[in-house]
């Protein structure tokens, strides 16, 4: 197999754009379609300041490293989320490629604020540990980032995160999940950053590429608490139909932006500030605040919200 462009001995097909690439137009096409991303869909400005939050996976740590390439500023950020080994070795990952690449990083661990990680937050507040989790993440990325002066955060997600995602909001009819699934979120009045996804043009395969042609080292392990069967379930039928149809995941995404962007985009949330914390929320408290107030009320409880 040659490469489509420069006829060299290929190392990657890519079916969907009928297509193979050398090593290092491989890597000149992932450049370019994080470009493309950050263009179309006004991800960035000149003046910003980039929050990337790495987890020390591919995904994440791949983003790191071609933001930092394509000269934008750019702070990592990372929470320890305090789930055993695979914490430690997220974090592990996550600054040996900070070392590595002179990256500026930030990483707040869970326990420290809060008192305990991810399981101990989970179980003293009745909640499911993804959804625990995922409170946590919000709430502490957009902190992070306003801390760090930064006025963009940016997540890891892929074509393939973003067209499962998809899947399973048209598949319920979710019309409020589909009206705000957008790679770019503006920054509101009351206190977020504004939130891009500069990756939705790449696979999960082709980042798993870039990470190994560019000798850089991420955790391959997944969360040990996440059970998020359904979206590997709609992973795994995408993939399917992508093998008898190149290219049919990226136009599902890709067109569902077209005709959604409108709705996405300048939805407005009618977003005031958590009478706790400040933080912008639909409600009356965010539901940071409600997880670490129940915290409080409990026997033995401590964790009160960090007041920004
Ligand atoms: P996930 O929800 O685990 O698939 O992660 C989606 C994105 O969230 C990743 O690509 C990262 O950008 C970010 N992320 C997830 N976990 C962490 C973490 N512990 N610290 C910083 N960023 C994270
Ligand atoms: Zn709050």
């Amino acid at each position: 197999m040659r490469c489509k462009k420069c006829r060299k001995k290929a190392v990657i097909n890519l079916t969907r754009h009928h297509t193979a690439f050398c090593r290092d137009c491989f890597d000149g096409f992932v450049l370019d379609q994080v470009r493309r991303a950050i263009r179309s869909h006004h991800m960035l400005q000149r003046q910003d300041r980039v929050a990337v939050a790495v987890s020390g996976g591919k995904d994440s740590l791949a983003l790191w490293d071609i933001l930092l390439r394509l000269g934008w500023p750019v702070v990592g950020v990372h929470i320890h989320l305090g789930i055993g080994d695979y914490s430690h070795q997220s974090r592990a990952m996550t600054e040996q490629f900070a070392r590595q690449h002179q990256g500026e990083l930030v990483v707040q661990a869970l326990e420290e604020t809060y008192g305990g990680g991810v399981p101990e937050l989970a179980q003293q507040s009745h909640r499911p540990a993804c959804s625990a989790c995922g409170v946590m993440k919000r709430y502490n990325f957009n902190r992070l980032a306003l801390d760090a002066g930064c006025t963009v955060l940016a997540t890891g997600h892929n074509l393939d995160d973003e067209a499962a995602r998809l899947l399973g909001n048209v598949l319920r009819w979710q019309q409020d999940y589909l009206d705000k699934q957008s790679p770019v979120l503006p920054a509101t009045q009351v206190g977020f950053v504004k939130k891009i996804k500069p990756l939705i043009r790449l696979t999960e395969r082709e980042m798993a590429a870039y990470c190994v042609l560019r000798k850089i080292d991420y955790i391959v392990e997944e969360c040990p608490m996440s059970r998020d069967a359904k979206q590997l379930v709609y992973k795994d039928v995408l993939n399917r139909l992508e093998a008898a149809s190149p290219g049919t995941k990226q136009n599902f995404y890709m067109e569902f932006l077209k005709r959604n962007r409108p709705a996405a985009e300048t939805k407005d949330l009618q977003l005031k500030p958590c009478e706790h914390c400040g933080q912008p929320t639909t409600a009356r408290v965010c539901s940071h605040c409600k997880l670490t107030r129940m915290l409080a009320a409990a026997p033995g409880g401590q964790a009160e919200s960090p007041v920004s």
